[in-house]
């Protein structure tokens, strides 16, 4: 059985004490709801910077795993202002998000380097959150998923099967993300099993059943628990409602 996620990618937001009451927020809302009967785990995406803080303020909390949003592809060397995937290893961080689409357009992160990238986080024992999507335009065009496969193809499919074991693929189509526009529960489940039948085709069933497929892009309280009812859809990366104690906590028991 794949594992059930609401990751939250809080991007370039809270300042140290505002980091702080965020996760001492999140950890109250969890212990007022009680147990997560569905099994579902949590990972909360802060900056760098706030890292070690939160994997402390969350080691007894088994529900809650911490990861980056970005790491560099070296273990460590003369490259300044990079941190490395074993950097965020030894703080006890478990996960890194790779090829957010806002890596992708500002940073210009292309398929080669994620492909780097995402050996790099294996290597260095950490999970890859690994995001695929398109742009509005490409959409408009119906040409989703040949881009779809075209970032996984270049980025990922090269793991042999035990290395993708490890992989969770987030599916954020770019036009949803951060503009209130959510994907249709039907368009996101189309591009889930889009997804899962090409990890079919590059590896075996059972991985395909085993990978966790995330949605991410404008997932909130209120469109949640419809996108989460799909069968290929096993979860969430969210942004901007992560940074609400009380939707992340309400979007965290939507399945
Ligand atoms: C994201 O940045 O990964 C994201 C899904 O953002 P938002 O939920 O704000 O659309």
């Amino acid at each position: 059985m794949r594992t059930k996620i609401v990751a939250g990618n809080w991007k370039m937001n809270m300042l140290q004490h505002e980091a702080i009451s965020l996760i001492s927020d999140i950890k109250k809302e969890l212990k007022n709801r009680g147990p997560n009967a569905k099994n579902t785990s949590m990972i909360i995406m802060p900056p760098f910077t706030w890292i070690p803080a939160a994997v402390e303020m969350t080691s007894a909390e088994p529900a809650i795993s911490i990861g980056a949003q970005n790491c560099y592809h070296e273990p460590n060397g003369a490259f300044t202002g990079e941190v490395s995937p074993e950097m965020i290893q030894s703080t006890g961080a478990e996960y890194a998000i790779l090829g957010h689409s806002e890596r992708r357009q500002y940073f210009k992160e292309s398929h080669e380097l994620l492909k780097k990238k995402v050996n790099a986080v294996i290597n260095a024992e950490l999970y890859p959150v690994f995001c695929c999507g398109e742009p509005l335009e490409v959409r408009e065009e119906n040409k989703q998923e040949t881009l779809i496969k075209q970032q996984l193809k270049e980025s990922l499919f090269h793991l042999d099967e035990q290395d993708f074991s490890k992989v969770i693929i987030a599916y954020e189509p770019v036009w949803a993300i951060g503009t209130g526009k959510t994907a249709s529960p039907e368009q996101a489940q189309s591009m889930h099993q889009f997804i899962r039948q090409l990890i079919h085709d590059n590896y075996n069933d059972k991985l395909a059943e085993n990978t966790t497929i995330l949605y991410g892009g404008s997932c909130k309280p209120d469109n949640a628990r419809e996108l989460f009812s799909k069968p290929d859809v096993d979860g969430g990366l969210i942004g901007g409602a992560s940074l609400k104690a009380k939707d992340f906590i309400d979007i965290f028991f939507s399945f």
